[in-house]
């Protein structure tokens, strides 16, 4: 039987960034993910921000890991080597009868410790700032806000664990745990077991589930589904994260311009029950565009490209369920919904330094912080994209034209520390197959790229693994 010190389940940005933050450790860690790569569940499908810390309610461990998480993302960003800008939010008001909720904003956010926010009620700035935004007569500013790439990140996370020694076991489901006298002993999967001395629940919606395996079952998750729509590059009409004053149930729909500058618009909150439910329906595109419009009627729905949804995972408590539990050896990082996001560094420090105590563990000297730097073929200046094609000429064979990505990067990705498999995982590495055309140019060219790099016949080239083959045979010769 496999052997660790501690496994961690669930390869979202919670597990991921455990396993980083425990790697710093002398500590034998396994990461576990039923599906065919990291960052499929919740950590994929969200509004990419890292809020500043004002909306949580003070006293809650989400208001405490939203704010210490939101400054640690400066150092995350530098040494992993993902995108991460502070663009800034504004918390708008279109009514008198709105602002108090601006005020309680102002409030929470002091309580919890944020200093840098401010009202602005001078309709000329509100103007020369966010000129599209004709119906706001007031707006909390919080600069401290940020986005990411939420891909991106949680890869960054899970290549630098695994250079820090983490094994990453993908396409394994926990399938049960084992207890001894009150104890963690044996976490059971569909590809084997393994004995531990720890367990980390990350599982997201499914949190609760694997508690239950270990005999806690003190808690239950519901899904809160979110839909959202996708706009194409640079129709963006605002200069910030934008969102209308909150609502007791959610932070409202929000006009989001992403690091790629493209447009989001969402999300919805619709409690449901089924944990796999990510369908989108005509209802909520519609709330979400009057909801926006009502803001900024400048929005363009004819530049509309695609639509998704994502599931919060709440917890019955409504507040993040973290640490130690009364089985011995078994951590919960459950009922992780908003800002889990923005919390997940400081959740990945305070969890990885209470496994360290409980184990008793030093820290490595030779820990690797940083990752490598690679260049975005896209986003460099013309001068670079000169010297990249010099020094490997797959840089000029540009195979997804949308967003500009080269072979050189696909076959990058795909001889990464986290080999890519899949098309999905090549999308959510890449972005190709994510612009306007929505893969109709570049699909047939990457599915040839990794038809040679993985050595397999066209039709055993899967989306996201097995069961999700692309092509069924070929008709032509
Ligand atoms: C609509 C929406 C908008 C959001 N916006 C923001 C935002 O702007 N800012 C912010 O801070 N937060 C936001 N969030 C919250 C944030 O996305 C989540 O808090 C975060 O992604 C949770 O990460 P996680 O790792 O806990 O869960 P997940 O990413 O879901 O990871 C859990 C992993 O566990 C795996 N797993 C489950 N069961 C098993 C099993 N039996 N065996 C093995 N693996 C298993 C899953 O496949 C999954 O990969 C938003 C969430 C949603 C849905």
């Amino acid at each position: 039987m496999a052997k660790a010190d501690v496994v961690i389940i669930g390869a979202g940005i919670i597990g991921c960034g455990i396993a980083r933050e425990l790697s710093r450790y002398e500590v034998k860690i396994i990461l576990l993910e039923k599906e065919s790569d990291v960052c499929r569940g919740t950590s994929r499908a969200n509004n990419g921000m890292i809020h500043s810390g004002n909306d949580p309610q003070p006293g809650t461990l989400k208001a405490k890991h939203n704010v210490a998480g939101n400054r640690l993302y400066t150092e995350w960003a530098k040494e992993l080597k993902f995108p991460f800008v502070r663009i800034g939010a504004w918390m708008t008001a279109r009514s008198k009868e709105q602002i108090p909720s601006l005020e309680k904003l102002m409030d929470t956010g002091a309580k919890n410790g944020v200093s840098e926010l401010e009202l602005i009620t001078d309709r000329k700035r509100l103007q020369a700032e966010e000129p599209n935004l004709t119906e706001v007569i007031a707006a909390v500013n919080a600069p401290t806000t940020g986005h990411i790439m939420p891909h991106l990140t949680v890869v960054a996370l899970a290549e630098n664990a695994v250079i820090n020694g983490v094994e990453l076991k993908l396409n394994t489901k926990v399938t049960g745990i084992s207890t001894d006298e009150g104890q963690v002993k044996i976490v059971k999967t569909d590809n084997g077991a393994i004995e531990t001395k720890v367990v980390v629940n990350a599982a997201g919606v499914y949190a609760d589930e694997i508690a239950r395996f270990a005999g806690i079952t003190d808690f239950k998750i519901r899904p809160r589904k979110g839909q959202y729509l996708l706009f194409d590059k640079n129709c963006c009409p605002v200069n910030r994260l934008i969102y209308p004053a909150p609502t007791k149930k959610s932070k409202g729909i929000g006009i989001l311009p992403t690091i790629d500058t493209n447009l989001l618009l969402g999300p919805t909150a619709e409690d449901i029950d089924d944990k796999e439910d990510f369908s989108t329906t005509r209802e909520g595109m519609r709330y979400i565009l009057e909801q926006t419009k009502a803001i900024c009627p400048a929005i363009d729905e004819s530049k509309i490209i695609a639509n998704f949804a994502g599931l919060r995972a709440v917890a019955d408590s409504n507040d993040f369920i973290l640490g130690p539990t009364e089985i011995r050896g078994f951590f919960q990082a459950a009922g992780i919904q908003s800002p889990g996001l923005s919390s997940a560094p400081s959740i990945a420090r305070e969890l990885a330094g209470q496994i360290s105590e409980y184990l008793n563990v030093r820290e490595k000297t030779n820990f690797k912080a940083e990752n490598e730097y690679k260049p975005k073929f896209s986003s460099v200046s013309p001068e670079e994209k000169q010297q990249l094609i010099e020094k490997d000429n797959r840089y000029g064979q540009v195979v997804c034209r949308c967003e500009e990505v080269t072979e050189y990067e696909v076959l990058q990705a795909m001889r990464s520390v986290i080999p890519v498999t899949t098309l999905d995982g090549l999308k959510s590495r890449l972005r190709v197959g994510m612009g306007r055309c929505q893969g109709g140019f570049c699909t047939p060219r990457l599915l040839k790229i990794m038809q040679q790099e993985l050595n397999l016949p066209l039709e055993r080239i899967t989306l996201r693994g097995t069961g999700t083959e692309i092509l069924v045979s070929k008709l032509r010769k």
